[in-house]
């Protein structure tokens, strides 16, 4: 059979299958029929597939519709949250905020905004809120055109801050603000800015009390320094009236001791002698104490005076060792002064080194017993300077680590029970570590309790201004 073109090659399958060959004539009757019976379930067929297709192509498009709108809701849900979250950061923010666009017109605010210009939303948006500000501050010059600093902002694509600018408000008192103006930038363009306003009162009062606190301070401090001066004027000039009849007592009480002695009479010593001695004592022991309240009032009222000259060394500690070496072997202990033989001459205020190494001296004898008391005197060179160091160590009780930062303040013992057992006012150290900065050096210790003490003072050999 010659296919026609017109004939699908499915019919012209069957049309063979029929022995139909030739179609420009009728078939057979029998062929007919069956020809007719297969067409008749192709239609039936090819209806079938039309509505299954039909049908499943109904229901994917309803699905489709429904996946469409829950996709639609979520994403609606989800914006709105977004939208509610954002709203509730930007409504908690104790700062006013405003929305501008490039003109200055306001898109939106937040409460604070309306609290600050007193208005509502309504009033509000699509005007321009710049008319009310006086801006003020870094990057704008003395109460800048706000309009022009918008322009600015925009066009350099930068925040400008505003501190101390004014807000005017209708009826009410200008209030000070500290603005923030930032671009706000959306893909390449700049769509307008964000308007940030910070409400300098509460700052300003708390300004106000610092300074009202700062002011009755410096009143309270200038009070307590005006009772310090005349506290220790009046211990000055309270000392200087003790030391006068005091030393009456210790001239007569030696007047006293001498006439004993020259009437070589053991039953007057026997009788008097012994007291006249304590008397002496008591006297003494006021008398030091007297000079270093004296001493101690004069250092804080600044009357302390240095007097720098030269003298020799050795021969000081030589005037020194002479007055402690009794107190020494008062409590067993063996005393060593040892000098390096290259130290002669230096330039400090002498009776006040004098001084300060007596008080160490005295305090290393007055806390061992049988021991070893040492005065090593040595040079150092320190950043160029030379420094000679006098150290005071001994072999004694010892001081207790956490007492040692507070060793060198007025009134400071190490505990009360020493101080009863051993007297002493607590003064000594204060004194010396003030004459030692007065003469342009330090004191330091070292101690370990149970062991013994080192105080070490510090002096240049020459004060810088004398070399
Ligand atoms: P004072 O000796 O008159 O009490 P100081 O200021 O000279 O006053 O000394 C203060 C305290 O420091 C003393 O009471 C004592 O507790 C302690 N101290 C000073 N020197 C020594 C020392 N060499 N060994 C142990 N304790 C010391």
């Amino acid at each position: 059979m010659k296919d026609s073109p017109d004939i699908h090659r499915t019919l012209a399958r069957q049309l063979r299958r029929l022995g139909i060959r030739d179609l420009e004539r009728p078939p057979p009757p029998e062929a007919w029929r069956d020809l007719l019976a297969v067409i008749s379930r192709t239609y039936a067929s090819a209806e079938e597939d039309r509505y299954l297709l039909e049908r499943s192509l109904d229901i994917s498009s309803r699905e489709m519709e429904e996946l469409n709108e829950n996709l639609r809701l979520s994403s609606e849900t989800r914006v709105a949250a977004e939208r509610d979250r954002l709203n509730s950061i930007v409504e908690a923010l104790d700062d006013g905020l405003f929305v501008l666009d490039t003109d200055g017109v306001v898109q939106r605010l937040n409460g604070a905004a309306q609290r600050l210009l007193g208005a509502d939303a309504e009033a509000l948006i699509g005007t321009k809120v710049f008319d009310r500000f006086i801006f003020r501050g870094e990057g704008a010059p003395e109460s800048a055109d706000p309009a022009s600093s918008l322009a600015a902002i925009l066009r350099l694509r930068q925040s400008m801050r505003f501190d101390s600018s004014v807000l005017l408000r209708e009826g009410r008192p200008p209030r000070e603000l500290a603005c923030t103006l930032s671009p706000l930038i959306a893909g390449d363009s700049c769509v307008g800015a964000v308007f940030v306003l910070h409400d300098m009162t509460a700052v300003r009062r708390s300004e106000m009390e610092l300074r009202q606190l700062a002011d009755a301070l410096r009143t309270a401090r200038d009070k307590a320094l005006d009772a310090n001066r005349a506290k220790s004027s009046f211990l000055a000039n309270i000392s200087h009236e003790l030391r006068t009849p005091l030393n009456a007592i210790i001239g007569y009480s030696e007047l006293i001791s001498e006439e004993i002695e020259e009437f070589h009479d053991d039953s007057l010593d026997e009788a008097i002698g012994e007291d006249n001695r304590r008397i002496h004592q008591a006297a003494d022991h006021l008398l030091h104490l007297i000079n270093d309240v004296l001493d101690v009032s004069k250092i804080e009222a600044g009357k302390m005076q240095v007097e720098v000259i030269a003298f020799d060394v050795p021969e000081l500690l030589a005037a020194v060792a002479a007055v402690i070496e009794p107190l020494m072997n008062q409590g067993g202990n063996q005393f060593f002064v040892r000098c390096a033989p290259e130290i002669r001459e230096m330039r400090s205020d002498r009776t006040k080194l004098k001084q300060a190494l007596f008080n160490l001296l005295s305090n290393a004898a007055k806390f061992t017993h049988e021991g070893v008391v040492r005065l090593d005197v040595t040079l150092e060179t320190e950043d160029g300077e030379r420094l000679i160091i006098f150290a005071v160590s001994d072999t004694g009780i010892g001081i207790p680590p956490e007492k040692l930062r507070d060793l060198f303040n007025a009134f400071m013992q190490v505990d009360a029970s020493t101080s009863r057992k051993y007297g002493g006012t607590g003064l000594g150290l204060t004194i010396t570590r003030e004459f030692c900065r007065m003469l342009g050096g330090e004191v330091e210790v070292d101690s370990v309790l149970g062991e013994g003490s080192t105080f070490r003072i510090r002096l240049p050999l020459r004060p810088r201004a004398a070399t």
